[in-house]
């Protein structure tokens, strides 16, 4: 290595200046007798229930410390570690505490302490978009477990189970992943995984597709401009309008207003009256959702943007839909 190379990159680090050390003997490190070390270890260690905050560690005793990485932030601060996951074996770290040593594991991901779909677990599809999953297993005599949905969450494990004519979409919403058989949605016979937290899908979610609130999200901006409307001072107002539309759109095949109440919703939309934008305001520009303001509104923003991120930050484990 040229000396100018050596100056300007090696150098300056601590260790060119550093002692030589000796480590002794590494053969422990082998990948065999390493994974061995662990799984004992893991199988010894305490289990540590409860906050790491304040925590009272034994000295020379093993912990074994289950997260999940959708909770792994509230162990950053106590252990001053990485804000993600590091330094791990198969997502299992040894983390030296206080005398003390814990052992960070993702039951989901770690072989040594496999946590397991619930047995027998069998996806079932949606029959039609906008559904929830405690209703679409009821109707087949099952019981839907939030815990599965991490375990179904890939395109490999969805072909498995459905045909995904269509292909594998990525999705948003606490209803994915998922598979639509109902003909004509966007959504139809593709097989949706949600790419993004599908720790957060719930049995009790009914979400709108991400296709639907981008159609009406696009609807809502381009209506606004040709009525020279504006959208509300609050964007979460805006957001909310949006998404009900959107859910209406999937549920019912029209995107009926979604802040009415109403005895018979498919009757409704059938009809035309309240699917947006509305008799009222296509007449008289009054659109009492707030979602399309006249100039003279008090509480009209100064455009009429909204991105599909801000309609889906904005509404996350909302729903759209009043009454
Ligand atoms: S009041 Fe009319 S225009 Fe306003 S969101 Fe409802 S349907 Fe659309």
């Amino acid at each position: 290595m040229e000396a100018s190379m050596y100056h300007k990159y090696y150098g300056q680090m601590g260790h060119a200046k550093a002692p030589v050390v000796d480590f002794g003997n590494l053969s422990y490190l082998l990948l065999d007798k390493y994974e061995a070390e662990l799984q004992r270890m893991v199988r010894s260690a305490e289990l540590w229930h409860g906050p790491m905050q304040g925590t009272r560690l034994r000295p020379g005793q093993v912990y074994l410390v289950p997260y999940a990485v959708e909770h792994y932030a509230a162990l950053v601060r106590p252990l001053h570690i990485w804000p993600f996951p590091q330094a791990h074996h198969h997502h299992t770290a040894r983390l030296p505490l206080h005398n003390a040593t814990l052992l960070l594991a993702d039951p989901r991901l770690s072989p040594y302490m496999r946590l397991l779909p619930s047995k027998g677990m069998q996806p079932a599809a949606a029959h039609r978009a906008a559904v929830d999953c405690t209703a679409i297993c009821a109707r087949l005599g099952r019981v839907c477990r939030q815990q599965d949905f991490w375990f179904i969450n890939t395109c490999e494990v969805l072909r498995e189970h459905f045909a995904c004519e269509r292909g594998c979409s990525i999705e948003l919403g606490r209803d994915v992943p998922g598979y639509v058989i109902e003909p004509g949605l966007p959504t139809s016979q593709v097989c949706l995984v949600n790419q993004q937290q599908p720790w957060l899908t719930t049995c009790a979610t009914s979400e709108p597709s991400t296709k639907t609130l981008e159609t009406m999200r696009k609807f809502s901006e381009q209506y606004a401009r040709r009525t020279e409307t504006y959208f509300c001072v609050d964007k979460s107002v805006t957001a909310v309008v949006i998404k009900g539309l959107a859910e209406h759109k999937d549920e019912l095949g029209a995107p009926l207003c979604p802040c009415r109440h109403y005895d018979d919703k498919r009757l409704e939309a059938e009809q035309g009256f309240w699917n947006c934008p509305c008799v009222p305001m296509r007449e008289r520009k009054e659109c009492h959702c707030m979602l399309f303001l006249t100039e003279d509104n008090d509480f009209r923003g100064e455009d009429n943007k909204i991105t599909l991120n801000e309609v889906v930050e904005a509404t996350k484990g909302l729903s759209g839909v009043q009454g």
